[in-house]
């Protein structure tokens, strides 16, 4: 099929084209591609499909104008001849000639992503910044296609996006035996689709997939800058969702955020949009203990407070925690103490880079924590209420800003070095057996680090 000079030119282009992209790149893409006819004036380029010709196109514009003929514009000139469009026909008889046996072995193998064990509604500890989005899940396990299509779930990486997605293929598998449930990456659904048009399946693949009850697609944000796959996989969720079939997605971002087309976006935004937000202190914690325990740990409260304080927006990396803290503390058979915490996780403490913090700032911070005026914490009053937030904001400007005494003092309306070292002390002490309070003073700094 291949011309003598014609694969020259196309095998100089090929050799340059090896070091310009990935090693499955090549061979997903251009590899299949033949040379039929070439001469001085134009090419023709044998493509399995038309993705594969688009894909030259839009990569490799340049490269092509460099070493393949071109027009007066300077655009390479190239005859695509597309193989599905002859070998259809072949197809069709082949296609026609597979019994049913082998079909639905083949259709039953797309059933290999597994749903992680863990992965449960069970186990997914609520709080306030994932209660409605976990409500909605259970809500479109419990009835699928029925209330929210699709369900749109989107947040930072390590909040549970994955965790929920599974736990609604469990929660409705439990529910019904039958039903048909394809839980797919992204990468995974371009990679299905590449392999179905390499092998010529890709009618196969679009049956399996038109004929499941709920399909759970993770990361969807992988889609972007993938043009050749976005239109299939727009088409196979249309289908889905006008069969009111279930179909649940991923992302690390809201559909409006998303490099995809209109049409997809406008899609994703038919049914229910939901955001996994980061867990509060008091989420991290329970997440903590209810980690800790299943691992068959104990973790004292005060401790998770410490750790939760310091791994604050990613329960992977809570995880991460606990498994060191385990394998430490049984290697040593010692109790967790703070010691330990210290000494296995201070890597992975979160310490915000810091802003300049002023007296003001702090001033502030105080005065919405604890819900006082800040021209009053600057006065002179003695009264409980207004003397007990002063002498943490002097606790904290202390501790936070590196200035004399003298001159902290001074910002706080005028006040003495000792005033200002005795309220240290004393929030000093009273954080060693107050846990509200040392709760409140963390929160006063995190904010202050905003
Ligand atoms: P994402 O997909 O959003 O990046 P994952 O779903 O993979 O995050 O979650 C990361 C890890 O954190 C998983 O092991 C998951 O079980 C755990 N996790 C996240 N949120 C929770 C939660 N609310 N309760 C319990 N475990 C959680
Ligand atoms: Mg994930």
């Amino acid at each position: 099929m291949l011309l003598k000079n014609g694969n020259n030119i196309w095998n100089e282009f090929l050799t340059f084209i090896k070091d310009k992209c990935s090693q499955a790149e090549f061979q997903n893409w251009i590899a299949p591609i033949n040379v039929v006819e070439n001469d001085e004036d134009d090419i023709t380029l044998e493509v399995p499909n038309i993705f594969v010709q688009q894909y030259l196109i839009d990569n490799y514009k340049n490269e092509l104008s460099s070493f393949l003929p071109v027009d007066k514009h300077g655009k390479p000139l190239i005859h695509f001849i597309i193989t599905e469009q002859k070998l259809e026909k072949i197809e069709k008889n082949i296609e026609n000639n597979i019994d049913e046996e082998d079909r639905s072995t083949s259709v039953e193998s797309r059933f290999n992503t597994k749903l992680n064990e863990n992965y449960t509604f069970a186990d997914f500890i609520e709080g306030p910044s994932n209660q409605f989005v976990k409500s909605a899940a259970i809500g479109v396990a419990t009835r699928p296609g029925k209330s929210y299509n699709p369900l749109f779930i989107y947040g930072g990486v390590g909040l549970g996006k994955t965790h929920l997605l599974h736990s609604i293929g469990h929660h409705a598998a439990q529910k019904k035996k039958k039903i048909r449930i394809q839980c797919i990456t992204t990468e995974q659904f371009i990679n299905d689709l590449v392999d179905s048009l390499r092998n010529k399946s890709v009618d196969q693949m679009k049956r399996f997939y038109r004929t499941l009850d709920i399909l759970l697609v993770d990361d969807i944000q992988f889609l972007q800058n993938r043009l050749n796959f976005e239109e299939e996989f727009c088409n196979t969720f249309e289908s889905l969702i006008n069969q009111h079939k279930q179909v649940v997605i991923t992302s690390d971002k809201p559909p409006s955020q998303l490099k995809l087309s209109e049409r997809l976006i406008a899609r994703m935004e038919w049914g229910l949009v939901a955001n996994v937000g980061v867990p509060d202190l008091e989420t991290r914690v329970a997440i903590i203990q209810y980690k800790a325990e299943k691992k068959g740990i104990r973790i004292p409260s005060k401790i998770a407070f410490f750790i939760a304080e310091h791994i604050f927006n990613n329960v992977r990396q809570l995880e991460g925690a606990i498994n060191r803290l385990s394998a430490y503390s049984s290697s040593l058979q010692n109790e967790i103490t703070e010691d330990i915490v210290e000494k296995s996780l201070s890597e992975m403490f979160q310490y915000v880079p810091q802003k300049k913090i002023t007296v003001e700032n702090i001033l502030k911070s105080v005065s919405s924590m604890f819900n006082v005026r800040v021209q009053d914490l600057r006065g002179d009053s003695r009264t409980k209420d207004i003397a007990f937030p002063r002498q943490v904001a002097m606790y904290l400007a202390k501790e936070l800003i590196h200035e004399s005494l003298i001159k902290l003092a001074s910002s706080f309306g005028g006040k003495t070095h000792s005033t200002l070292l005795h309220s240290w002390g004393k929030i000093r002490d009273q954080m060693k057996k107050d846990e509200l309070l040392r709760r409140q003073v963390q929160m006063t700094k995190q904010n202050l680090e905003k």
